[in-house]
């Protein structure tokens, strides 16, 4: 037992040991052996068509305007059709919330089937793998290539790499901006040098965000950055999805003569081709572990080895805590249902108000300073501050009428009672409703506010407000 003084002098202790504890483990480049099977069939067809969506969608026209476009300087959302405003938001929150719940939904009962298949750090993660496997060779000459020294061969492979790495990312940025700023518009911007400042910096960066966290940080954004690898482990249970080596089967693991000299060793032969496949270089018959991402490239591995050596496939495979011990898995369980439970709820009321979304909204407030003013010997006003928001996407021309009272009538200052809004404007606007004294002659009565847009006579919206009577 021995430690250093500051004079960096050998001591000896007496009882003590000097431990020296790294508390930052120094990054080493994990360089993910190639594998085929299933599993991987399955991921690959993931990539494919999510970045097939990511990269084309913008490109794709409804109508006259592009068909997912994020207006924000006019603030407004074009989705296939339909424009969505800020007052539309609570969709948006709704949206969110239902992607939570179905993220905690298929956790539950798929384990990490996101992290493997879906999450964008994956998906152009695979991407980038796959482009430095085409300019640096397989996993082992990746792995000689970043040993040897410096030589013209490797100028050139390492340039490819970046090349077409860079290129890719760029493209990315180009693709993510191109869901806010027109995407054609933006190409011709690109060609002729004419990007604008915002567009610059987000295509940058966005760019910079994909080659960074694809090329370079990969596993590390899953191991130190991503949350949901710290609470995921809340919505696991004893019957959640997992990926798992059959202890029970594998053990003892041995390989060669030793092997050969056992009378009965396990089914895992030690290869470590599991390890070796494995993109966060954790080794799965550790047991289960936060840093495995799900994404069944050992499963693949094992059961090509398992295949090659005559013994059933599933030494590593798709499993459940319980099942792994004997026991019975449950699919639906108290915390399935509550998970779909909500999400079923959320989903519905997502529906039924996303289809009887009006594209006229209203607001109604009444004078705070009167409640009703004598206007002749048999007629008496309410006064009300009138909003109203045209969320559709061609102009409007409002007419006002009012129900719930014999005689209400509408006076409007402005324009009478028809008005016009353009496309996504807000009007505020000063109403009276008149009634005669005889009808309205309790303190207070419940009428109906209509507004009809004349240009579109299928679009209409209407209020119930309150008018205060002549009550004396
Ligand atoms: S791939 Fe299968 S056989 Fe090879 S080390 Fe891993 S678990 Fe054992
Ligand atoms: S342990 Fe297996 S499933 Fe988990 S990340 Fe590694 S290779 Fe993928």
């Amino acid at each position: 037992m021995s430690h250093k003084d500051t004079a960096g002098n050998s001591k000896k202790s007496e009882n003590t040991e000097a431990i020296e504890l790294k508390l930052y483990k120094a990054h080493e480049k994990i360089h993910p052996r190639e594998i085929k099977g299933r599993f991987q069939t399955l991921r690959k067809w993931a990539v494919f068509v999510l970045l097939g969506l990511f990269y084309l969608l913008p490109w794709l026209d409804w109508g006259d305007q592009q068909a997912i476009l994020f207006d924000l300087p006019n603030r407004r959302f074009h989705l296939f059709g339909l424009t969505l405003w800020p007052q539309d938001f609570i969709f948006l929150a709704l949206l969110l919330i239902m992607a939570a719940f179905a993220l905690f939904f298929f956790t539950a009962l798929g384990g990490r089937l996101w992290c493997g298949y879906a999450c964008p750090q994956t998906v152009w993660t695979e991407v980038f793998v796959w482009l430095e496997q085409i300019t640096e060779g397989n996993r082992n000459q990746r792995l000689k290539l970043d040993k040897a020294p410096w030589t013209v061969t490797k100028f050139k492979k390492k340039f490819s790499k970046q090349f077409l790495w860079i290129t890719f990312a760029l493209w990315t940025g180009f693709t993510f901006v191109g869901f806010f700023t027109p995407i054609k518009v933006l190409a011709e911007h690109v060609w002729q040098w004419t990007l604008g400042p915002w567009e610059t910096f987000w295509l940058f960066f966005y760019g910079l965000a994909t080659y960074g966290n694809a090329g370079y940080l990969r596993e590390q954004v899953c191991l130190y950055m991503c949350p949901y690898a710290r609470f995921q482990s809340a919505m696991f249970d004893h019957n959640t999805l997992i990926i798992s080596y059959d202890e029970k089967r594998g053990e003892p693991r041995m390989r060669g003569k030793k092997r050969r000299e056992e009378s009965n060793p396990g089914d895992c032969i030690d290869c470590t081709l599991c390890v070796q496949v494995c993109p966060t270089g954790i080794d799965i018959r550790d047991g289960l572990q936060y840093e495995c991402i799900a994404c069944a490239a050992c499963v693949d591995a094992c059961d090509e080895v398992m295949e090659k050596s005559g013994m059933p496939k599933g030494l590593i495979r798709y499993t459940t805590e319980n099942s792994l011990q004997g026991g019975e898995s449950k699919i639906l369980r108290p915390r399935i249902f509550v998970y779909a439970g909500i999400l079923l709820a959320l989903v519905t009321g997502f529906t039924v108000s996303f289809i009887n979304r009006n594209e006229i909204e209203l607001n109604v407030l009444h004078d705070r300073n009167t409640f009703y003013r004598v206007v002749d010997l048999n007629t008496i006003e309410n006064v009300y501050t009138l909003k109203v928001m045209n969320k559709g996407t061609t102009p409007a021309a409002y007419e006002l009428s009012a129900t719930g009272l014999d005689g209400l009538e509408v006076v409007s200052d402005v324009d009478d009672t028809m008005f016009k809004a353009g496309p996504g404007e807000l009007i505020a606007i000063p109403i009276k409703i008149r009634a005669p004294k005889k009808a309205a002659n309790q303190r207070i009565h419940n009428i109906e506010l209509r507004v009809n847009d004349s240009l579109n006579p299928d679009k209409d919206n209407s209020k119930s407000i309150k008018y205060f009577g002549y009550n004396k």
